[in-house]
C-alpha cells in the first residue's frame, strides 16, 4: 500500500498513488477524509479518498490532471543538500550526479542553476 505521511511532523498532507491529498479535519474520527491537493488550484480537482480506520483507503472520483512532481522534486533536493554536506565537489558537478541518478529531475525542468541554488 503506497499511503505515505508528509514527512514534517503534524501535516496532514498525506501521498496516494502518485498523487497528494490534504485530511480534511472535519473527520477527526475513525472514518477519514481526505480531500486532492489540487483542489484549490486551477484544476478544481474533486477527488476524494476515504479511510475506516487503518483499512485501505478508498479512491473517490477520479482525477483529470497529471501526476504532481512535488514529491519527486523533494527527494531531489534532499539529495542536493546531502551531497553538498558530504563532499567538496563543485555545484555543478553535484547537480550532474544527481541528474544522473534522478532523470526525472531533467522532465520537470530542473536546471542546474536552480539545483545549485538548493546546494547553497
Ligand atoms: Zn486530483
Amino acid at each position: 500500500m503506497e499511503f505515505r505521511r508528509g514527512q514534517r511532523a503534524g501535516t496532514t498532507r498525506i501521498s496516494y498513488r502518485g498523487y497528494n491529498f490534504h485530511r480534511d479535519s472535519r473527520y477527526n474520527g475513525v472514518i477519514q477524509r481526505y480531500v486532492c491537493a489540487a483542489r484549490t488550484t486551477a484544476e478544481r480537482c474533486r477527488v476524494k479518498l476515504w479511510r475506516y480506520g487503518n483499512n485501505e483507503p478508498i479512491l473517490d472520483g477520479r482525477h483529470y490532471h497529471n501526476k504532481p512532481t512535488i514529491n519527486e522534486r523533494a527527494e531531489v533536493i534532499n539529495e542536493l543538500r546531502r551531497r553538498a554536506m558530504t563532499n567538496n565537489d563543485a555545484p555543478n558537478m553535484i547537480a550532474e550526479a544527481v541528474f544522473r541518478r534522478f532523470p526525472i529531475a531533467r522532465a520537470f525542468d530542473m536546471t542546474p542553476e536552480a539545483a545549485r541554488r538548493h546546494i547553497y
